[in-house]
C-alpha cells in the first residue's frame, strides 16, 4: 500500500522555484533516501510535506487523502510526523517532558505511559538523563530526544531531515543504527533526506536524487548505490 505520494509537486520562495514537478512515493514500511547536493530542494520537499510551505503546484496524498491543504498540525495528528532540521527539542524542559509534549498531541485513550516506558527502552541513554534539561544534551542525545518525541505520537510515516548533521561519525552510526531497528521492528515508514549518502543507501530500500529541484535519478538502494552518477557525485567512487 502506498503510504505517501507526490504527484507534480513544485514550490519555491517569491521567484526562486526550489522544487519542480517532483513525483516521489513511500510504500508501507518502506525505507525511502532523499538524496542530493546542497540547495538541491530536500528540505524545501520535507516543508511541504509538514505544511509549513504551500506548494504552487501539484498534490500531496497521505494514505489515500488529499492533504495538500492541510494544516500542518492536523498532518502530525494523522501520523506525518517531522522531525525538522535543527531538532527543535525544548532546551529549558526535562528529557521526561519533552516527550510527553511529544505525545501530547496524540487520541484520547492512548496509553501516554506505556509509549514512555517504550522510548526509555528503546533509548537507555535518554532514561539515564530523563530529568536533565533537553538544553544540555550532547548533539548526539539532542537528536535521539528528537526522534524518540516524534515517536510518542505513533507516526505512521517519520521524516527526519538531515538528522546527521552537526553529530560524530560514531553518533550517526548510533542514531542510524536505532532508525533500522525501528523500521525493521515496528515496520515503520521512513522518509530520511541526507547528505551522507553511502551510509543512507546501506539503510534504505529505496531513494531519490534531487538536484536543482528535479528527481535526476530514482530506483532502489542497489540501483542507486550501483549507478555511476550517484557513485561518481555522492560516494566518491
Ligand atoms: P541543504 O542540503 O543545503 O540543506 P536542500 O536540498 O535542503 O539543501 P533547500 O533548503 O530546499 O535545499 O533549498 C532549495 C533552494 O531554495 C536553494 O537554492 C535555497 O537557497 C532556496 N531557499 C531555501 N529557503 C529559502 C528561503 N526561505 N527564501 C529564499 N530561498 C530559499
Amino acid at each position: 500500500m502506498t503510504i505517501l505520494q507526490i504527484s507534480g509537486l513544485s514550490a519555491g520562495y517569491g521567484a526562486v522555484r526550489a522544487v519542480d514537478d517532483v513525483d516521489l512515493v513511500v510504500n508501507e514500511g518502506e525505507f525511502v533516501v532523499l538524496l542530493g547536493p546542497n540547495g538541491a530542494g530536500k528540505t524545501t520537499t520535507m516543508k511541504v510535506l509538514s505544511g509549513l510551505l504551500t506548494p504552487s503546484a501539484g498534490a500531496v496524498q497521505f494514505l489515500g487523502q488529499d492533504i495538500t491543504k492541510l494544516a500542518g498540525w492536523r498532518r502530525a495528528g494523522r501520523g506525518l510526523v517531522h522531525v525538522p532540521e535543527g531538532r527543535q527539542i525544548f532546551p529549558d524542559h526535562s528529557v521526561h517532558d519533552n516527550l510527553l509534549l511529544g505525545g501530547f498531541a496524540h487520541r484520547r485513550g492512548s496509553n501516554t505511559q506505556t509509549d514512555l516506558d517504550e522510548m526509555y527502552g528503546l533509548f537507555p541513554r535518554l532514561a539515564e538523563r530523563r530529568a536533565q534539561l533537553a538544553g544540555t544534551l550532547s548533539g548526539g542525545e539532542a537528536q535521539m530526544l528528537a526522534v524518540a518525541r516524534a515517536l510518542m505520537s505513533r507516526p505512521k510515516l517519520l521524516m527526519l531531515d538531515e538528522p546527521s548533521l552537526g553529530l560524530a561519525p560514531l553518533k550517526v552510526a548510533e542514531l542510524f543504527a536505532y532508525l533500522s531497528q525501528l523500521h525493521r521492528e515496528r515496520n515503520l515508514a521512513i522518509l530520511l533526506v541526507e547528505q551522507q549518502a553511502r551510509t543512507a543507501l546501506q539503510l534504505a530500500d529505496r531513494g531519490y536524487v534531487l538536484e536543482r529541484g528535479r528527481i535526476a535519478v530514482e530506483g532502489t538502494a542497489a540501483e542507486l548505490t550501483s549507478d555511476s552518477r550517484v557513485q561518481a557525485a555522492y560516494l566518491g567512487a
